[in-house]
């Protein structure tokens, strides 16, 4: 089975860059790495997230959306158990006021989640 990715307008929150998988039967996956909407055939929308997470240990990764605060608990304490693992990236969005922030939990900072963005462009560009 194919699937063709590309980018639509995320449902939930408008960000442009939402990843939408299209498989040729017909299904749809749909994942926003801002929110954390996201889709599925077999569970639906998934309303209301509070943010989504991201973590890549050499290359390989999850991502996720986060619909409860104990989760972001748990992935610091993953994150505390895993310091002899060579961990690329981890990281969650969350929502301030209007503006959705990054919290890099490996640089621990937090930055405004379209210049995180940029940011991931501009080292994938270097790294090529
Ligand atoms: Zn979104």
């Amino acid at each position: 089975m194919s699937s063709v990715m590309s980018n639509i307008p995320c449902p939930n929150c408008k960000y442009e860059g939402a990843i939408c998988d299209a498989y040729s039967n017909g299904d749809e996956y749909v994942f926003c790495e801002r929110c954390g909407f996201s889709y599925s055939p077999e569970e639906g929308e998934m309303k209301n997230p509070l943010g989504s997470w991201c973590c890549l240990i050499k290359g390989a990764g999850q991502v996720g959306s986060i619909d409860n605060k104990e989760f972001i608990k748990s992935l610091k304490s993953h994150l505390e158990g895993d310091k002899e693992k060579e961990i690329d990236e981890c990281w969650f969005t969350f929502k301030k006021g209007k503006q959705w922030y990054v919290h890099d939990l490996i640089a621990d900072r937090i930055m405004p989640f379209g210049r995180f963005k940029a940011l991931q462009r501009v080292v994938q560009e270097l790294e090529r």
